[in-house]
């Protein structure tokens, strides 16, 4: 006889959706899965679509795959419903065989210097949803008048924002950028954007594929000094056979900073072994300190040195917390979790689980490994009532909903050549996918 379980995944991010397809992949003609994925928000995709750089739409066509999943027979998208709020988590572990968080990490870690409260100081984890069109930034004040930007963090996501600032904004006018942000960057006074990572190049976590980007970057000159490359070059030799990250890495920043320079008003200017240790400014940010430092053998330390740069602006990309939900463990910013076992029937995937590293295909293998446990952990299933009745009242944007906000958001940005025109109102979202 089939059995069929019921699982719950909250969170409609990667890792949710790639939870859906490794259970899918694992039916049999005796055991079914029946999937709801209850999502905050009344739109999926999370990070694909509130935290990949719009000018990056081929990272975005992921979300491909995410639709396959969601038509999928057995799979229910309940979005609009928030954990905690309108559902609690014992209310899914009563109704679901399994239930798996895959909630990410939204809170940007901070640097704890004095001076990052100022106005003008802001994390990723604003910048990053702002220009992305996600509802909860939508009314953040982002004063972009200012000449120079300082992005602290040597990772993809440091690079993302430095790039987005320091990008002629004629180049997002074909992409999704949200309208508000679009009309901001085109007011921008930006015109020098420094990336500050603490280690060097050799340490940096940019991966080749976006430093090789850069030198096509028409109407920015991108600045790193070839010297700091060869010393970290030298560095990294000295220690042994260059492993294959790196070395792309190296070559890419070294390709970098031998590109000719354009002359171009714009530029994007990368400085490593540097340590912001203040940010300075009479009511709002005018300067940040950072700490020179120099690399002795494995560690990299102070050299007591300091140097300022003026800058109305400073972006802090140095990684990501989870979010504390209730009734879940944590510790150090993720869901304490063995292997993505939490407790009896609750699971956690992604960011949440693994802190936040990996690219979206990283979520892939990650989520397959986490449901083979919970499949293995499966006994008979609970044959709950449908939760959908217990949500009755709710104002639930269901996949035919969320169908008619990506269908009216696809037509509203063909006539300007956009993938997509991002609606950022929730009420808005709501009326589009109930009628
Ligand atoms: P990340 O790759 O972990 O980089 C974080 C950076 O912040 C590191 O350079 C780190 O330096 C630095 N940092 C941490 N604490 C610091 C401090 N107190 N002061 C100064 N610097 C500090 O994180 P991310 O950039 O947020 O990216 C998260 C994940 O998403 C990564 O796996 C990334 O590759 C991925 N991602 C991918 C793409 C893409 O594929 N296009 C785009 C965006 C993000 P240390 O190494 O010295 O700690």
């Amino acid at each position: 006889m089939t059995q069929r379980f019921s699982i719950a995944i909250v969170g409609a991010g990667p890792a949710g959706y790639f939870t859906a397809q490794a259970l899918q992949n694992l039916q049999t003609d005796d055991r079914k899965f029946s999937i709801d994925m209850f999502e905050r928000l009344p739109t999926p995709w999370g990070l694909v679509r509130s935290g990949v750089a719009p000018d990056h739409p081929k990272i975005k066509t992921v979300s491909k795959v995410f639709e396959k999943i969601a038509t999928t027979e057995g799979f229910r998208l309940f979005g609009n419903i928030e954990l905690g709020r309108d559902i609690s988590l014992e209310e899914l572990k009563e109704s679901y065989d399994a239930v798996v968080i895959a909630t990410g990490s939204s809170q940007g870690k901070k640097l704890g210097i004095p001076g990052e409260d100022l106005p003008g100081s802001y994390s990723a984890a604003e910048i990053v949803p702002w220009y992305n069109g996600h509802p909860d930034f939508a009314n953040l004040k982002v004063d972009l008048n200012t000449e120079t930007a300082v992005v602290i963090g040597a990772g993809n996501v440091a690079m993302d924002v430095g790039r987005m600032f320091a990008l002629d904004p004629h180049e997002l006018d074909t992409t999704d950028t949200a309208d508000y942000a679009l009309v901001n960057l085109h007011a921008s006074s930006i015109r020098k954007t420094f990336i500050c990572g603490r280690r060097g190049p050799e340490n940096a976590a940019f991966t080749a594929p976006e430093l090789r980007e850069l030198p096509k970057l028409e109407h920015t000159d991108v600045f790193l000094d070839p010297a700091v490359i060869s010393e970290a070059q030298a560095r990294a030799e000295k220690k042994g056979e260059i492993e294959k990250d790196l070395r792309s890495n190296l070559e890419a920043m070294k390709t970098v900073a031998e590109a000719e320079k354009k002359g171009n008003a714009r530029s994007l200017t990368f400085r490593f072994l540097s340590t912001p240790l203040e940010i300075r400014g009479n009511g709002k940010v005018e300067e940040i300190i950072l700490g020179i430092n120099k690399v002795e053998g494995d560690t990299v330390v102070a050299t007591g040195e300091t140097y300022t740069i003026k800058c109305g602006i400073v972006v802090t990309a140095i990684g990501y917390e989870a979010l504390h939900l209730d009734g879940l463990p944590y510790e150090k910013g993720r869901v304490l979790n063995n292997d993505g076992r939490v407790s009896e029937n609750v699971y956690v995937v992604g960011w949440a689980k693994r802190g936040p590293s990996g690219v979206i295909g990283t979520n892939k293998s990650d989520a397959s490994a986490v449901v083979e446990l919970l499949v293995s952990d499966l006994k008979n299933p609970k044959n709950s009532p449908d939760i959908a009745n217990q949500l009755r009242d709710k104002q639930i944007v269901d996949q035919s909903g969320w169908t008619k906000i990506n269908a009216r958001e696809v037509s509203e940005g063909e006539s300007s050549g956009k993938p997509r025109r991002k609606m950022v109102d929730i009420s808005e979202m709501i009326l589009t996918a109930t009628n």
